[in-house]
């Protein structure tokens, strides 16, 4: 750079003419070093003079592109002076304005804004010029032609350059897409929130950490009602007044569910209101998953399904009644026909799986047609009325009885363990009859006939069953009627013997027509009396002489046993204390007697025992209980308990009919007993069946072993005798030694022995 630059043009210009003025003036000797230095001067002004050119254009090109930057910049920027007047805006500002930037030149800013603005703007240019930072206010523009509102941020300072005039620079951005797209959001809240509240039941979206995000109407009439704070709440005290979460069976958490699951679902909460009343709670929850997948929370809907719940209990209830009324009868509300015969089937098809036996029972009554003519129609239902009540009370709940029709009836019995059995049921009906019917005044006597069918021995199909019982009933009628017929002959008549005995069996024991036979038991070896076993007959009027194998089973059938086991024990306690004291018997000998499988499992049996041991004053040592194998397999109370209680008394205990049951080595080594009896079956095929043979062998051997009597029934031959003897059995009772006989036979017996 020349030493002249520093010189702006107009000086060069002058100097240069100066030059030339005092180089026309002097004309001494150095006037070409002056023009030479003149010359110079010329070319570095022309050079300067090119530099200026070119450094003006760089500058016209940047104030250019400033002035473009300026112009076009995404934001608008207004030069304003005090009191508002527009002094410079650049083309954006001129755009968001909608106006030609001449038009706006000079003139105020609040005309290009929307009406009600001007405070706001005189507000915000008061702080701008009051202080050097920067002010930021929100102004909507004056609405253009479209109609479209138009938002901009104004951020202003003041000025510093400009000191002389006061003025502020603007910068406008405009904002009016962001807050359409902020108020496109709130428009969707509030139009969601508008679609859940008009929703009657309370929802909440909840949080991970059981805060409520939000909630509906519903939610917050509830929350409000009990004070809770809406900003903090927490889901389980808005919908249980509770102060932890949801846990115990009656509120499964549906949060802890979703979580777990991942899955919608359905939970039902009782709710006690602050009234006290239950309510039940129907609660829908879904989860609510974030952009990455995750549950951040639950949406949960709650709704009151009490009254739904008894509207369908009702329903519920009501089709019970419709189905009662189709399947019953409507006069004694026994089951119809219908129901009948689709228990039977049922019944019938129980028995085949089970192979048991069941009956069909057909009842009519005797001459009902005549109560019919006679008095009105209403006697007559009366009549039924009253025998389906009578019926019913003679059966259990589970048992079926229905009307057929008219007078007709129908029973089942299931798991009938005999034929006879069903007898005893017919006898039962029958005597439901005895007492006359008292109605309007009348007094009517009646009666019915029976007539029993047997699944499977008389049919296996409902009709099969029902047509057989029918005819038997008919054949009853034939018979003189109130009673009953099998449907063959000779089930009838097994079955009018065993509902005689049982009918009368009360009778034995008052009239005294039970006695004891008494049979010796010997010393295999000597062969000399060492026991004797007590066995019960019935000397009945009709029937003669009974065994205890036709009455016993049905004196445990009818709980007659009780009394009847106690006649036997304080029979036979007396007759051998008689006999000891009399020698008939010696006083280290025992009397055997034999107690059936409900007298074992009585309660008293214990107490009885004593009382009788005390009252005949035999000595227990004497007295030995006989129970069978089976008895004491089955017995429902505590086997080894009774049997070491009656041990303490000082009784002994024999195991009867040993070898029938299926008992185990290892139980018997527990039971504290005293004597075995090998059962006669066994001993009466010895020696030809080798597996009886086999089978009285390991039984005394095993006696031996467990150190137990062991005593072998029916005793028959001297062959037996002596396979006995061999195999170590030491004691035996059968008809080779001597038969049971009565006392006055058994004295006699004795007094044989001792005269031999
Ligand atoms: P049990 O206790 O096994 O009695 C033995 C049965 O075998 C008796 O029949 C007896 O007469 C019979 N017997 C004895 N020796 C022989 C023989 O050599 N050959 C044959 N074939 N039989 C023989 P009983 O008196 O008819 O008694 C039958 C069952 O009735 C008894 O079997 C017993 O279980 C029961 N019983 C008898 N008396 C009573 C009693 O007073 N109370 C109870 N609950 N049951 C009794
Ligand atoms: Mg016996
Ligand atoms: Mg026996």
């Amino acid at each position: 750079m020349s030493r002249y630059s520093n010189l702006s043009h107009s000086e060069l210009e002058r100097m240069l003419s100066e030059s030339e003025r005092l180089l026309r003036a002097d004309t001494d000797s150095d006037t070409d070093y002056l023009l030479h230095n003149l010359q110079l001067h010329k070319i570095e002004l022309e050079i300067q003079n090119r530099d200026l050119m070119e450094s003006q254009k760089e500058l016209e090109s940047i104030r250019d592109q400033y002035a473009e930057l300026y112009d076009f910049a995404p934001v608008g920027y207004l030069t304003l002076d005090k009191n508002g007047i527009i002094n410079n805006l650049n083309i954006s500002a001129a755009g968001m304005f909608g106006a030609e930037r001449s038009h706006i030149m000079g003139r105020p800013l609040s005309t290009q804004l929307a009406a009600g603005m001007g405070r706001l703007l005189f507000d915000h240019l008061r702080q701008a010029f009051s202080s050097d930072q920067k002010v930021t206010t929100d102004f909507i523009l004056k609405t253009a032609s479209k109609g479209i509102t138009r938002y901009v941020r104004a951020d202003t300072i003041v000025h510093a350059d400009l000191d002389s005039e006061a003025s502020c620079l603007m910068n406008l951005i405009d904002t009016t897409e962001r807050r359409r797209a902020e108020q496109a959001v709130i428009d969707e809240r509030t139009f969601l929130q508008h679609v859940i509240d008009g929703v009657d039941n309370p929802i909440m979206v909840i949080s991970l950490d059981y805060k409520v995000l939000r909630m509906n109407d519903a939610a917050k009439r509830v929350a409000n009602m009990q004070k809770i704070d809406l900003e903090h709440a927490c889901c389980y005290q808005i919908s249980h007044y509770r102060e932890r979460p949801c846990d115990s069976e009656d509120y499964p958490c549906p949060l802890k569910i979703v979580l777990q699951t991942r899955l919608p679902s359905k939970v039902v909460h009782n709710h006690v209101s602050e009234m006290g009343a239950q309510r039940k709670f129907e609660i829908s929850v879904s989860p609510l998953f974030d952009d990455h997948g995750e549950i951040m929370g639950v949406i949960e809907s709650a709704h009151d399904i009490t009254e739904h719940l008894e509207l369908l209990e009702e329903l519920k209830e009501r089709q019970l009644s419709y189905a009662h009324l189709a399947q019953h009868d409507p006069l004694t509300g026994l089951p119809n026909r219908l129901l009948f015969a689709d228990r039977l089937s049922q019944a019938i098809h129980v028995a085949h799986r089970n192979k048991t036996k069941l009956a069909v029972l057909f009842i009519d009554l005797d001459r009902f047609k005549e109560v019919n003519d006679s008095f009105d129609h209403s006697c007559g239902d009366a009549v039924l009325k009253e025998t389906a009540d009578r019926f019913q009370a003679l059966f259990r709940e589970d048992d079926t009885i229905a009307r057929m029709g008219g007078d007709e009836f129908t029973v089942i019995l299931t798991h009938i363990k005999k034929d006879s059995h069903a007898a005893l049921v017919a006898k039962k009906l029958l005597n439901a009859f005895k007492q006359p019917f008292k109605i309007k005044k009348h007094k009517l006597f009646l009666s019915a006939s029976i007539g029993i069918s047997l699944y499977p021995d008389h049919g296996d199909s409902v009709d099969e069953l029902v047509r057989n019982a029918d005819t038997a009933m008919y054949r009853a009628k034939e018979e003189g009627r109130n009673t009953f017929q099998y449907y063959t002959l000779e089930l009838t008549a097994r079955a009018f013997e065993r509902v005689y005995l049982a009918s009368s069996l009360h009778n034995a024991i008052l009239q005294n027509e039970l006695i004891l036979y008494y049979q010796p038991q010997f010393e295999l070896i000597t062969q000399e009396i060492c026991g004797v076993e007590a066995l019960v007959r019935w000397q009945n009027a009709d029937l003669g002489l009974l065994a205890p194998d036709k009455f016993i089973p049905l004196a445990e059938e009818s709980e007659v046993i009780g009394e009847m086991g106690a006649w036997i024990m304080k029979e036979a306690c007396q007759q051998m204390k008689t006999w000891q004291e009399s020698g008939v018997l010696r006083s280290d000998m025992t009397i055997s007697v034999n107690l059936s499988g409900k007298q074992f499992d009585h309660n008293n049996l214990l107490e009885e025992i004593e009382q009788t041991l005390t009252a005949t004053g035999l000595s227990p040592s004497c007295l030995e209980l006989e129970i069978t194998e089976t008895t004491m397999m089955r017995s429902t109370r505590g086997t080894s308990e009774t049997l070491g209680m009656l041990r303490k008394l000082g009784v002994k205990v024999a195991i009867d009919d040993f070898g029938t049951g299926y008992s185990s080595l290892n139980y018997l080594k527990q039971l504290p007993i005293t004597r075995l009896k090998i059962d006669k079956s066994f001993v009466s095929d010895i020696p030809d069946n080798l597996n009886d043979v086999a089978i009285s062998k390991a039984i005394i051997a095993m006696a031996n072993n467990l150190l137990l009597d062991v005593l072998a029934e029916g005793v028959e031959t001297g062959e037996q005798h002596q396979f006995l003897i061999q195999q170590g059995c030491r004691v035996g009772q059968g008809y080779l030694f001597a038969r049971p006989m009565s006392s006055d036979q058994f004295e006699a017996f004795i007094q044989q022995k001792l005269q031999d």
